[in-house]
């Protein structure tokens, strides 16, 4: 896996992770406090609305306490007359205070009067329905102190009314004149108002009456322990409603507002955007800045190496930049190691080129040096001579004067050659114990004639003694000289051994040429 891959790999882990982590913090808190906020927002818009429920009975019960303390009300428990009830208590009067039934009850909790402004059907069926709450009322009254709860709801085969009832006795206080009961319809009128006084969008359903509590205290009108929210979707909260008698008869639902969530979401969904683009540039930056600082280099530097490797020239330098990193003092630390590699590559061919005794080319060198003429010469048609130089009789020299004296000899025979075939094109090499050859390039017969009898010149120059030659009383040579004449090179080495081979033959201390011109120059 590359270099580039692996960092782009942990970058992207770390930013899912980052993300992830990130989510799941935003998620848990503020989704959260959002959620609680609204459901804080909604129990107050219940409490609102029950404020309103409340603020209803508070006004019947004023009502029923200006009826029920009231002289005249007294006197008709005391002597019940058609004109009063008529004139006062008729469904119009009802009506007109938003009552919808009235009861009163004499001293033994006898019913004197029923009066209804709401027509069911017969008056007999309205006493019906509305006798049930009567009932209620008076199972709460011999139950609890007439002063501590006489306001509440109650429910009929009509629905929900709201009823009070208050004991009847003279303006001044005197007297004990019975109760007087006022009960209100919750129509559609009423709940309509409460939702537009309110703006709160509910519902009244009833529900199974559950077990009558024992009143020994005041009876609140919803059951706080009973508020429920409904699920995420729904936004709904629902509380049950207790009647005069303590049961939960009603279930009030409300839908309240989810705005803060959708905000709250809104809010999130920036949050996590932001964050994600945070990250994103972050690792846009860091993954370019990878790329510059440290992938592209190190890219460039492995091309550079490869490129060095396979040309097998270690003359290449790989680029290190100006930047005074680790990756700078590589490239150096690589660089100095190519020039050891050249160097030391350039004394190996040195070495294994050189022969060691005379210091000139070696029979390898020889060899590679006459590959090539030979191919620049059959490239160029250029001219081309070798010659190949044998000392005479030198297996007498070293008998005679020793090995020693005999290695002078070839030195002094080598350096000979070097001053005689000079030109820059001219190799000189030992290929042989005492066999020496010169390649001369450009080189025509009657050049490669002259150097060969200079050759030949010098050594008799030299006047180096050998009692033990047949030939001379000095050392001498003999030489065989060819001309490469489009032949390959083993072909043009044979000639130039069989020139060789008849200089020797003729007499030693002499070249041969061949192939033969118009006429052989022995010496
Ligand atoms: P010819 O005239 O036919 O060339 O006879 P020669 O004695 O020169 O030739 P031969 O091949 O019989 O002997 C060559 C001798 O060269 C044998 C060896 O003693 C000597 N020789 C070869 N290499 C070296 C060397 O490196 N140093 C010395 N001192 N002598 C060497
Ligand atoms: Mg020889
Ligand atoms: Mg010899």
């Amino acid at each position: 896996m590359s270099l580039r891959i692996k960092i782009i790999s942990l970058f992207m882990i770390s930013l899912l992770l980052t993300s992830w982590i990130a989510f799941l913090i935003i998620q848990h808190n503020l989704k959260q406090n959002y959620r609680e906020i609204e459901h804080k927002e909604a129990i107050s818009q219940l409490n609102h609305l029950v404020r309103n429920i409340d603020d209803d009975l508070v006004q019947l019960n004023q009502m029923n306490a200006d009826w029920a303390v009231w002289d005249e009300m007294f006197l008709y428990t005391q002597k019940p007359t058609n004109q009063f009830t008529d004139s006062q208590v008729n469904p119009a009067s009802l009506g007109t205070i938003g009552v919808t039934f009235a009861f009163i009850q004499d001293r033994n909790d006898r019913t004197m009067f029923f009066e209804t402004s709401y027509n069911v059907r017969t008056r007999q069926d309205s006493l019906t329905i509305f006798s049930k709450v009567l009932q209620d009322v008076k199972w709460v009254s011999i139950r609890l102190l007439p002063s501590f709860q006489n306001c509440g709801i109650d429910t009929t085969e009509l629905g929900a009314v709201y009823v009070c009832w208050q004991e009847i006795h003279m303006t001044n206080g005197a007297g004990d004149g019975g109760t007087l009961i006022f009960g209100k319809l919750i129509d559609n009128a009423v709940l309509d108002r409460l939702t537009s006084n309110t703006g709160i969008r509910f519902t009244l359903q009833p529900i199974s009456p559950s077990e009558a509590k024992v009143p020994g205290k005041s009876i609140p009108l919803f059951d706080a322990d009973s508020i429920q929210f409904g699920d995420e979707q729904s936004n709904q909260l629902s509380a049950k409603l207790f009647n005069i008698m303590g049961q939960h008869v009603f279930e009030i639902k409300l839908n309240y507002s989810n705005e803060i969530s959708r905000q709250g979401d809104t809010i999130k969904s920036a949050i996590m955007q932001t964050i994600v683009a945070v990250i994103l540039v972050n690792a846009a930056i860091l993954l370019a800045g990878f790329h510059f600082i440290l992938i592209r280099r190190l890219r460039r530097m492995v091309k550079e190496l490869n490129s060095v490797q396979k040309s097998n020239n270690w003359t290449g330098f790989i680029t290190t930049y100006n930047d005074s990193d680790e990756l700078h003092e590589i490239g150096q630390a690589i660089n100095q190691m190519f020039v050891l590699i050249r160097d030391q590559t350039s004394n190996l061919e040195q070495v294994a080129n050189t022969d060691s005794l005379t210091h000139i080319g070696n029979r390898r060198a020889f060899t590679d040096r006459l590959k090539m003429e030979l191919a620049r010469s059959t490239r160029d048609e250029s001219d081309l001579a070798l010659l190949i130089i044998d000392v005479d009789c030198f297996k007498q020299y070293n008998d005679y004067y020793g090995h020693l004296a005999g290695d002078e000899v070839l030195k002094q025979l080598g350096k000979s050659l070097t001053e005689i075939a000079c030109r820059p094109t001219d190799f000189v090499a030992r290929i042989g114990g005492e066999e020496f050859a010169v390649i001369l390039q450009s080189t025509s017969r009657g050049g490669a004639i002259h150097i060969a009898k200079a050759l030949i010149d010098t050594m008799a120059h030299l006047r180096l003694a050998h009692v033990k030659s047949s030939v001379s009383d000095f050392v001498t040579i003999s030489i065989g000289v060819t001309v490469f004449e489009g032949e390959d090179l083993l072909a043009l080495m044979k000639r130039a051994d069989d020139a060789l081979y008849m200089a020797k033959k003729t007499g030693r201390n002499r070249f041969v040429v061949l192939p033969e011109a118009d006429s052989t120059e022995p010496h």
